[in-house]
This record gives structure tokens, sequence and C-alpha cells, in this order.
């Protein structure tokens, strides 16, 4: 099948290798054109396992290409897909502006029937904007096309992205068309053999769907960094509490770790949005608006530690900080919480020592060079006479370390961690000052 896909970023980069991995011809369109000349180059702007092997090997057989035309993206597929972003507006709101121009470029240049597939994260009734925006289009050329509008939304993880395509939990597809229904599940048949994953349902429920499914997890993770936080008064180890409570099958042991606070391109800007939506039309969510408070004061919990074990007296230390991205196995930095840090520690006249696996460029781009930055491109060089260690991301990496080599780098022996990685009993043993959350210190 011919695919179009508008927006090559992390989803709609993987959408495309993927689709075209399983014998479809697939053309990416982009507004980037830097991003368009890199991936005709054969190089990938993102981190993503696997996306680069995917891409080339696809791009090479003529049947994953790119091009900066939207006219020749209509001209292409059956399908148009698409995957642009949608950052948050000033008011916490989804920004509709590049799935409208979208919709827009694919009806200037529709000369015959077209299925126009959302697959970026948009709010209830974005569906009949789209529509909207396609139907005027065509009368102000004084063209009449058939087109369907169908809201197919993307549940790949960053990290994991390649596998949850090829294996979804679930396809959403939002149609009030059953012959484009079929048509959609033709498109993923191939990603649908093992069991039907397939859910027809109406466009509304389906635009919903992402939104509940985010807003869902984000509430597990602020719910145990609420209990964290009482943990910490209360001489309790959340740890030890939440494999308790994991254990009931009810509850289950997935996304209930506590940490510094969710980030991300995802939970926090689609838990404002439906927030805003809710908003809109007269209710007023409260649990939703908890989430988003109880995660803001959470990416603040590590400078709070940091600043009460020195007194306040922060002006020319130095922290070594270990993880950028927003979560491991990603360059992403969007709305991290390594970004509250640093931001705080720089505030107060710290110098920061970082390091992360794949982030630094994305870092370098988002703050360029600053006196008081300083990448590394190795976690234990980040270390050298800092006044005391913060980690915000749990990579592999910084698992198992050398705590020896830390206890000898750092001025004084203090780690401040952001994930529970280590076990506070041990790392007292070892004679460090252990900060970790929800782990029955109080500050
Ligand atoms: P991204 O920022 O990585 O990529 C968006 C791309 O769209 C950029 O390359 C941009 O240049 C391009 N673009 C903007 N306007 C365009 C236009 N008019 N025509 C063509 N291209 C255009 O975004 P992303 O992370 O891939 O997210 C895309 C959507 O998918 C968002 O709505 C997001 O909420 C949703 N989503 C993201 C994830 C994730 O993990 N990143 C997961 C599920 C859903």
């Amino acid at each position: 099948m011919k695919v179009t896909i508008y927006g090559s970023g992390y989803v709609g980069l993987v959408t495309g290798a993927c689709l075209a991995e399983v014998g479809n011809h697939v053309l990416c369109v982009d507004i980037d054109p830097d991003k368009i000349e890199r991936l005709k180059r054969g190089e990938i702007p993102i981190y993503e396992p696997g996306l680069d092997d995917l891409v080339a090997e696809n791009a090479a057989t003529g049947r994953l290409a790119f091009t900066l035309d939207p006219a020749e993206g209509v001209k292409h597929g059956l399908f148009q897909f698409i995957a642009v972003g949608t950052p948050p507006d000033e008011d916490g709101s989804a920004d509709l502006s590049h799935v409208l121009a979208v919709a827009r470029a694919i009806a200037d240049n529709m000369s015959e029937y077209r299925i126009v597939v959302n697959k970026s994260t948009v709010p209830v009734g974005t569906a009949d904007k789209v529509k909207a925006a396609i139907t005027d289009t065509l009368a102000q050329r004084g063209s009449q096309v058939d087109f369907d509008v169908v809201s197919n939304p993307e549940f790949l993880k960053e990290g994991a992205a390649i596998d949850d395509f090829m294996k979804p939990d679930r396809i959403i597809v939002g149609t009030d068309n059953p012959r484009t229904a079929e048509l959609m599940r033709a498109l993923y048949a191939p990603f649908n053999r093992n069991h039907d994953r397939v859910m027809a349902m109406d466009i509304r429920s389906a635009e919903l769907t992402k939104y509940a499914a985010n807003a869902m997890l984000a509430t597990k993770i602020s719910f145990m960094n609420e209990l964290a936080n009482l943990a910490e008064k209360l001489g309790a180890d959340i740890e030890h509490v939440r494999q308790g409570i994991g254990s009931d099958p009810r509850i289950g042991y997935h996304f209930i770790y506590p940490g510094c606070g969710y980030g991300g391109s995802c939970f926090p800007k689609d838990v404002k949005a439906l927030e805003r939506t809710a908003r809109q039309v007269g209710f007023k969510a409260q649990l939703l608006a908890a989430v988003e408070d109880v995660n803001e004061r959470q990416k603040e919990r590590l400078f709070d530690k940091i600043r009460t074990h020195f007194n306040g007296d922060l002006k020319g230390r130095t922290i070594a900080l270990w993880g950028l991205s927003f979560k491991p196995n990603t360059d992403d930095m969007r709305e991290a919480s390594s970004r509250t840090l640093m931001e705080a520690l720089w505030d107060a006249g710290v110098h920061v020592r970082a390091h992360d696996p794949v982030a630094m460029e994305e870092c370098t781009r988002l703050y360029g060079e600053r006196p008081d930055l300083t990448l590394y491109e190795d976690h234990e060089e980040a270390l050298a006479g800092a006044d005391a260690l913060a980690i915000v991301t749990e990579w592999n990496v910084f698992r198992s370390p050398d705590f020896d080599l830390i206890r000898k780098q750092l001025k004084t022996p203090t780690i401040f961690d952001g994930r529970n990685l280590y076990e506070p009993r041990h790392l007292e043993d070892m004679g460090f000052a252990y900060y970790a959350i929800g782990r029955g210190r109080s500050i």
C-alpha cells in the first residue's frame, strides 16, 4: 500500500519505517529542510534504538523516501498520516496549528479520494476541525473530492518505539465509516497476526482513549510520589510500600516507581491538555489538576534536598549530574526533570558537571555553551571535585557504579538520587550521605 506521513519526528519516522519494513511504500514529508536533508543522507535526527538500521534498510530498497513537498505527499499515499507535534499552547491546551496546516496542505493538493489518519495526540473534536479545514480549503479551490478522517492515536514509548509499533497492545481506529475501518485493518494486518488488537470505535472515543491512557499513567506516578513524600515524613520506605502494594494484581508492579517527577513530550502536555479540554466543556477535572500539581512539586524535590543538605549555602558549589534525558534510552529532554534541577542550580549560582549517554547534543542545542555547565563524555569524569552527585535518569550504566571511585572523586560523599537506584543502608555503610525519594529521610 502507499502511505504518506507528515512529520518525521519520534512518531512519524518510526511509523514510516515500520510500515515500510512490512512492504508498504512510504513517503515522509516534513517542513524542516535540515531534517529532510539529513534523512536523505541516511542520518537519523533523533536517538531511538534500532531506528537507524530500519530506516537505512528500507530507504535502500526504495520503500521509504523523504520530501519537503506536500504536493508529492498528497499524490503518493491513499493513507495520509498526520504525525506532527501538538505542543501546549500558552494556556496548556493542545496547539493544533501544525495539524491543521497539514490538513490544509492535503486539501490544497488533493485530486482523488484520500484517508486522512490523525496519529498526533489531539483533543476530542479535532477530527471535526480537520474535516472542516479540508472541506473549507477544497471549497476555496472550487473542488469537490471525497475523503475520510480517521483517529488512530499512537501509543509507542520512546526508547522502545519500534517494538511497540511492531507488537502493539492495541490499534485504536476511530472512524464513522466501516469501509475505512476495513482499509485501516488491512494496513495494520502485519502487526495484528497473533491476536486481534484492532479496536474500532467512534472518533471521539478514539481521541479520548489516548489522553485517558496517558493521564492514567501520569496519575499512577503522581500517586506514588505523593505517598513517597508522606513516607519521608513518617519514616517509612516507599520502596517497601511499592512492592507491598504491587503484589496485589489489581494494582500491579508496573508504573508505580516513585522519583523526581515525570517529564517527556507526552505526559505533562497531555495531562494539561485534557484538564483544559474538561474546563472548556464546563467540567472541573480535579484529579487531573492535582496530578499536574504534584508532578510540578516533585520535579523540585531534588533541588530542595540539595539546598537543605547544604543549609542554603549553594553559591559557588559544583554538582555532578548523571542523566539529562527525561527517561533512559532516549535523547528527548522535553520537560525533563534534569532541566528543572539544572535551572534551579544555576539560579543558585551552582556549576553543573553533567553526563548523559545520548542526550548531551540535545542539551547543548537547548542551552548552548554556558559557563556554569560542563558536559563530560564519561559519567565518572563528571564527578571530579564536585560537592555532590545528583541522579535524575535511571540509565543502566548508573545502576551499579564504582562507589569507591565516587567517594574519592567527590569533595564530600553525598548522593541525591532522584530514581531510587541504590540501597540506603548499603550507601550509608559506605559512608555516603544518601538522599533518595521517599526512603525514610525527611529532607
Ligand atoms: P516531534 O516534535 O518529534 O516531530 C514532529 C515533526 O513534525 C517535526 O519533525 C516537525 O518538523 C514536523 N512538522 C511540523 N509541522 C509540519 C507540517 N506542517 N508538515 C510536515 N511536518 C511538520 O513530535 P513527536 O514526538 O513525533 O510527536 C508527534 C505527535 O505524536 C504529538 O502529537 C505527540 O503528542 C504524539 N505522540 C508522541 C509520542 C512520543 O513518545 N514522542 C508517543 C505517542 C504520541
